[in-house]
């Protein structure tokens, strides 16, 4: 069975290309009915940033990678995370020392880097010149009984490694480029070669899949699984992504971290499209792009993905994030989730001016799904949702240069004709919110009668004094939404 992992080091946020080797690890555990792992890769204590574990957590429950073994679960391998399990590392470092396949390195740091200069010097590679291989086992003992600090270093074989990749085929790494890598560093702390290997083989690892910055670090890990006795796994090493200039992706250019998205009001489900496409591609005939989750699960495959670098476009991701708004209010569950998200920014923009002017009726689910129906086809964004409904919940805003070029469009006359007929009959009107959209229909009928004024240009006045804006939904489901009370007092103010 595939068992798969994901194996972030808490080092700060979830990244793009983080959360696109979440999310394939993920799809093929789904799609094979296999397991799904969530390690922590926390031994580099250094780079540790408090939090981010939790974060990371958090932000994969967002965008809905449930995984099955991990943080808080109880395991056949036992922790998790890899700051708990120094003690099973040691173990094998000491299986390796014993079998002549490590050994230990006693360099000094200035020896080290004056080797390395030497190296650079001559313009020969920069690997270990292999000093500390060939001491005698008296002159280790007297190193060690002098307390002189060492690491303990993997022995590469003098030949060249070659890595089978599943995107890329055979990848040869020359042996002037393999060095004998550490292991163990002084303070007894495992490298992350190390623990990772080992971890994959105690975790019954069958892919590793993960980003292609890592496969210089793969013959490093042949060799381990190698020395120990080990199966090797199956490697997938996925793409870069780059931008639209093929440079490399950078924070200014929307290598974003995942939380800042949902921040700026993109949907969890648009991401996760968005970042599947990054390197993988249906092999089905489809008529669109769009993938559900559930989608991906099951067009996903392991022979779809592509080894040409990806290219992130926000634009794109902006065209998923309309689309799957749309494709969420088509159903019940979707449409009540996009409710909640408007009841949570109103309360959060508009509360003051709200609850001095409003009734509490503009809280209710009912009025909420209303206004989201009406905005759904100007809005890309959750954070568009205050700017484009604000009229449902406060006061138009006349001052905006938008309104005032509304205004510009017909003359006072016009617009004192207009409000003072809709105001007389309007205000006849039973509650309009609970009344059909028909009568508030046939009542901008009469305006136009009354006024002989054309029907657009009343219709763009009363839109001007119900809303303030130049586009939004039908006028008539406009008003009614906003209700008589409210409308009335519009129409008064412009009056006054
Ligand atoms: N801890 C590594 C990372 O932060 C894991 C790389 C791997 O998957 O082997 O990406």
């Amino acid at each position: 069975a595939v068992r798969v992992r994901f194996a972030p080091s808490p080092t700060g946020y979830l990244h793009m290309g983080g959360l696109r080797t979440a999310l394939f690890n993920y799809l093929l555990a789904r799609k094979t009915g296999g397991t799904f792992i969530l390690r922590i890769e926390d031994t580099d204590r250094t780079r540790y940033v408090p939090g981010a574990v939790e974060k990371l957590i958090s932000t994969l429950k967002w965008v809905g990678l449930s995984y099955d073994e991990g943080p808080g679960m109880t395991t056949f391998y036992g922790s998790c995370y890899q700051s708990e399990r120094t003690e099973i590392y040691k173990e094998y470092v000491n299986k390796l020392l014993k079998d002549g396949n490590a050994y230990r390195c006693f360099c000094s740091s200035e020896r080290l880097q004056n080797m390395r200069m030497m190296a650079q010097k001559v313009g020969k590679g920069v690997t270990y010149d292999r000093h500390c291989s060939y001491l005698s086992q008296s002159e280790i003992e007297q190193n060690i009984s002098q307390g002189i600090p060492f690491t303990i270093r993997l022995k590469a074989p003098d030949s060249a490694v070659t890595v089978k990749d599943l995107i890329r085929g055979k990848v040869e790494f020359d042996k002037n480029h393999i060095d004998d890598t550490i292991l163990l560093k002084s303070d007894g702390h495992p490298t992350y070669h190390l623990a990772n290997v080992i971890d994959d083989h105690l975790m019954k690892i069958t892919h590793v899949l993960r980003g292609e910055e890592w496969l210089p670090s793969t013959p490093k890990h042949m060799i381990l699984y190698q020395s120990l006795g080990w199966d090797i796994p199956k490697f997938v090493h996925l793409p870069l992504l780059l931008n639209i200039n093929k440079s490399k992706l950078s924070k200014r250019t929307g290598d974003s971290h995942v939380e800042e998205f949902a921040k700026l009001g993109y949907l969890p489900e648009a991401l996760i499209n968005f970042v599947a496409l990054l390197g993988w591609s249906s092999p089905y005939d489809r008529k669109d792009e769009i993938f559900t989750l559930n989608e991906l699960i099951s067009e996903f495959s392991l022979k779809n993905l592509g080894h040409s670098n990806s290219i992130v476009s926000i634009e794109k991701l902006n065209f998923f994030n309309k689309q799957h708004l749309l494709l969420k209010a088509k159903s019940p569950e979707g449409l009540s989730q996009l409710t909640a998200s408007l009841r949570e920014l109103v309360n959060e923009k508009f509360r003051e001016s709200l609850y001095l002017t409003d009734e509490k009726y503009r809280l209710e689910d009912e009025y909420l799904t209303l206004v989201i129906k009406t905005i759904l086809q100007r809005m890309h964004n959750l954070s568009d949702i205050p700017e484009l409904c604000k009229y449902f919940f406060v006061d138009p805003d006349y001052s905006s240069s938008e309104s005032i070029h509304l205004r510009s469009l017909f003359t006072d006359d016009a617009l004192k004709k207009v409000a003072t007929i809709a105001y007389e009959q309007f205000r006849k009107l039973e509650n309009f919110e609970y009344n059909d959209e028909e009568k508030i229909k046939k009542t901008i009928k009469d305006i136009c009668n009354s006024s002989k004024i054309k029907q657009a240009e009343v219709m763009m006045i009363l839109r001007y004094i119900f809303t303030g804006i130049k586009v939004g939904a039908g006028i008539a489901e406009t008003i009614k939404a906003i209700g008589k009370k409210t409308s009335v007092e519009r129409l008064n103010k412009i009056l006054a």
